[in-house]
């Protein structure tokens, strides 16, 4: 790729292709964005990094003010890092250190099957998805798997939760609100993450989102997490964050865990630093982002991607070999029949192909393919996606028959 631009990626070759997957769900404005470069370059001519202990820096404390006023109240603390792995490190470990902090250390930690948290070793414990880590099987932590909900009441999820907990209390669950990116864009509603998210707090559990894919639009409000009524304790951010310029990663973190540090006693202090951790070029990205989050035009965009993919689900004729057309915020995700259902099937890079061929990056998640554009798609271009989708799935489901 030799240049970017909106949503489109320029090749060696001199072709543009269209982003239909936003670069790994990373970009939201489009690339290259006029704005967020320059702010990018302002920053870099003013301050383009520092180490950040004992010292902080404007773009940093500007960003935190900008989000602490984006999220529920009871967030008061945020601690930067890297990328969304390191976010769901650090969210981690203040889980299990506020318990140590307290003299009652708890061990246990829960996790939805499927669900994807990064490739680091804690992260990938905590993710439920196998296919990702299964050489390192050996040397990862106990996680305790809960299955997706199967509908709003959730009891199925809860049962599972119930037994989980009945011999000792966990420290944390951490869940992908709304849409389980990696595991296959798998999707629950606002009321089932609420009857869980209440039933753990019951129980003296804190929750995790991990919002480092649903943040900044993507399931049609900044957050997910905003579509439901029960918060979370801890919350990773990255990817979209900067608008997909930089990494950067972000844990919002609650008063009440925030409390549990507040000490003179060394050994409870929270010792976790990255060499880049809030990079003034990141923040920078990040603070222009939100500029364009404020503007009304990112917003009519994004619910404008929502109409435009529930008409393509409500008038769209499937093969029958299409299990589920299923859609959250500008996510719309086909599954398809597949003997060798999961990651690794070979629809994927059949489907990948054929897509190429057609000037649009569509990289599925073995057989579930999916659209995720960044806002500034405009109409046009969305119905030659839809329109191809249509054609190749109809042509590769007619072959196989
Ligand atoms: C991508 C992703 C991560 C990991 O982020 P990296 O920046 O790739 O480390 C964590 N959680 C979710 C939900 C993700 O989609």
């Amino acid at each position: 790729v030799q240049r970017a631009e909106g949503a489109y990626l320029q090749l060696e070759s001199g072709a543009w292709i269209l982003d239909a997957i936003s670069s790994w769900w990373v970009n939201t404005h489009g690339h290259a964005h006029p704005h967020i470069a320059e702010a990018i370059s302002q920053q870099a001519r003013q301050l383009e990094q520092v180490i950040f202990a004992g010292f902080t820096h404007e773009s940093a404390v500007r960003l935190a003010e900008r989000l602490k006023q984006r999220l529920p109240e009871h967030f008061g603390r945020f601690f930067y890092s890297d990328d969304g792995s390191t976010a769901v490190e650090v969210a981690l470990k203040l889980a299990l250190q506020y318990f140590y902090n307290r003299g009652e250390p708890r061990k246990k930690l829960l996790a939805f099957e499927h669900s994807y948290h990064g490739d680091t070793f804690g992260a990938m414990s905590l993710s439920g998805e196998a296919v990702f880590h299964k050489p390192f099987q050996d040397h990862m932590f106990e996680v305790q798997l809960v299955p997706l909900p199967e509908d709003e009441q959730a009891n199925n999820s809860l049962e599972v939760i119930e037994r989980h907990l009945a011999d000792a209390p966990a420290a944390a669950m951490i869940v992908e609100p709304l849409v389980l990116g990696a595991g296959g864009m798998k999707m629950y509603s606002p009321s089932a993450w609420n009857k869980i998210v209440s039933y753990l707090h019951e129980r003296g559990v804190f929750v995790i989102a991990d919002e480092v894919m649903t943040g900044f639009g993507r399931t049609g409000t900044l957050f997910a997490t905003d579509q439901c009524t029960q918060k979370p304790d801890l919350m990773c951010f990255s990817k979209g964050i900067t608008g997909g310029f930089l990494p950067l990663g972000l844990t919002a973190v609650a008063d009440t865990i925030v409390e549990a540090f507040d000490t003179q006693d060394r050994d409870k202090f929270f010792l976790h630093g990255h060499s880049f951790t809030a990079n003034p070029l990141a923040c920078a990205a990040a603070n222009a982002s939100l500029d364009l989050f404020e503007q009304e035009e990112t917003w009519f965009n994004i619910r404008r991607i929502e109409l435009r993919h529930d008409d393509f689900r409500n008038t769209f004729q499937p093969p029958a070999a299409i299990h589920s057309v299923r859609q959250t915020g500008t996510i719309l995700a086909l599954e398809l029949a597949a003997d060798d259902a999961g990651y690794l099937s070979q629809r994927g890079p059949e489907l990948y192909d054929a897509f190429m061929q057609e000037n649009i990056l569509l990289r599925p998640l073995g057989n579930t393919l999916y659209f995720m554009p960044p806002y500034v798609v405009t109409d046009h271009e969305l119905d030659w996606v839809y329109n191809t989708i249509e054609r190749v799935l109809n042509r590769m489901f007619a072959n196989a028959s």
